[in-house]
């Protein structure tokens, strides 16, 4: 097993190692951040002050906003030529949320990657088949660099030319698919129309997150393809993907502890809750270098349960992702918030301020937008050349395709309340 000591650290063990880690890591923040140097000052809170692990309750949190308002490097701890890459995802209103990693970051996430293939069951006799998104989303390099460090063998295909993933697939015969359940999904179905026989497959293990997805697809999934489907949680923020993984128990997703502190609020309040309670999940990155988060809050909803595993491992579970305190969307694995595609909308002159988010499944998650044509353009205007120009416009910002229908200016229902923007018409099977 890739880490095996750190994979089976005991609560004791990982309660020591945090402590450590943590003390260092309040210290390198305040010292080389100037925004946690002020945020500090202002709560007269020094790092000296934090002696134990509860006392983290004290520090103050940092949010999605922060990393815009510092855009690009204003959060970056160490300088900027010891960095190594950046990546990067798609932010609300246009400005992208950057996260920079030196070399030890792309290292410590490499292990944190190879020991999730690791508990998921993989090893390095797997041929790894990578079907997640490479560039300036995480998923691609992210998995890539773990199934390298774990030494097994990487097909790169990227996302996308579903007959070249299956034909790789069954030439290289893979035996660990990674990409998005929906994806996984779509696969299925084309597998059947190339006429292709799952059991043809060598395919054991999938390793699918970057999105919620609930235990009937999942069932839906194992049965179609027949293997065992392991969720992967993580953000950009944290790295990328390898924050938490399921067992083979698949009975909750184990969080890397001894990197990731990990604690449970109030979203309202800020409170810290008790083990167990549901809540919106906050990590500290206990040695990220470039970009030392302290208290980062997901907006991520879940339980966290403490209990040992039946797999042995102590590391606590996310007993699945609840839902989020905020109205982000996820299609397809791409973050998506109705404000963004409403700032897009309002940009485009000809068209009224009626509109509504549709989510379909169809083969894969679709967006479909439906928005009323501005009453001084209603049949003045092209309509299929507009439709064109609004797709374009969403596709370029949120990298997402969409269907556009154009609507007569009044047909949208008005409410007198909360208008329902969202509809998510998505079957989860
Ligand atoms: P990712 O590369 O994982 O998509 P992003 O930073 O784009 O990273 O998005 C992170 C968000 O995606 C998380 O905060 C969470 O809401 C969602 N997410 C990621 N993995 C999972 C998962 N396994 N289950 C549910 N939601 C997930
Ligand atoms: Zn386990």
């Amino acid at each position: 097993m890739f880490q095996e000591k750190e994979q089976f650290l005991s609560r004791n063990e990982i309660e020591q190692v945090q402590l450590e880690k943590l003390k260092k890591q309040v210290k390198h923040a305040y010292d080389n951040v100037p925004m946690y140097k002020r945020k500090f000052d202002d709560l007269g809170l020094r790092p000296e002050d934090i002696k134990t692990l509860k006392d983290v309750a004290k520090v103050p949190f940092t949010v999605k906003n922060d990393l815009r308002d510092h855009y690009p490097y204003g959060i970056l701890a160490v300088p900027l030529d010891e960095v190594n890459r950046i990546h990067a995802s798609s932010g609300t209103t246009g400005v992208p949320t950057v996260v920079s990693y030196t070399e030890q970051d792309l290292n410590t996430w490499s292990d944190l990657m190879a020991r999730c293939y690791s508990c998921a069951g993989a090893d390095d006799r797997d041929i790894i088949q990578n079907a997640y998104g490479y560039g300036l989303f995480t998923g691609g390099l992210g998995f890539h660099m773990g199934a390298e460090r774990l030494r097994a063998m990487v097909v790169p295909t990227a996302t996308g030319n579903t007959k070249r993933q299956i034909r790789m697939m069954k030439d290289m015969k893979t035996t660990v698919l990674c990409c998005t359940p929906s994806y996984a999904l779509y696969l299925i179905e084309a597998l059947e129309e190339e006429g292709v026989d799952p059991e043809e497959l060598s395919i054991k293990i999938g390793m699918f997150g970057a999105e919620p997805w609930s235990d009937e697809t999942r069932k839906h999934i194992e049965k179609s393809l027949h293997i065992k489907a392991q969720d992967l949680y993580g953000m950009s923020e944290l790295y990328g993907p390898g924050v938490a993984v399921e067992c083979p128990e698949q009975d909750g997703l184990h969080i890397w502890t001894d990197e990731f502190l990990v604690e449970t609020i109030d979203p309202d309040t800020g409170d810290v809750l008790p083990e167990g309670e549901k809540g919106e999940i906050v990590f500290t990155m206990l040695t990220r270098q470039a970009m030392p988060l302290l208290r980062y809050r997901t907006r991520d909803l879940a339980v966290i349960n403490w209990e040992k595993c039946k797999c042995g491992r102590s590391h606590p579970r996310i007993m699945r992702i609840k839902g989020r305190t905020d109205d982000m969307l996820i299609v397809g694995g791409v973050n998506v918030f109705p404000s963004q595609i409403e700032d897009i909308l309002v940009g485009i002159e000809e068209l009224g301020e009626q509109f509504q988010i549709i989510l379909e499944t169809a083969k894969l998650d679709h967006l479909y937008v439906q928005v009323e044509v501005s009453p001084q353009f209603w049949g003045k205007v092209d309509l299929s050349e507009l439709s064109a120009k609004v797709g374009k416009s969403l596709q370029e910002s949120l990298t997402l395709r969409a269907r556009v229908e154009l609507l007569e200016p009044g047909t949208i229902p008005r409410t007198q309340g909360k208008a329902k923007k969202v509809i998510d018409k998505r079957k989860v099977i």
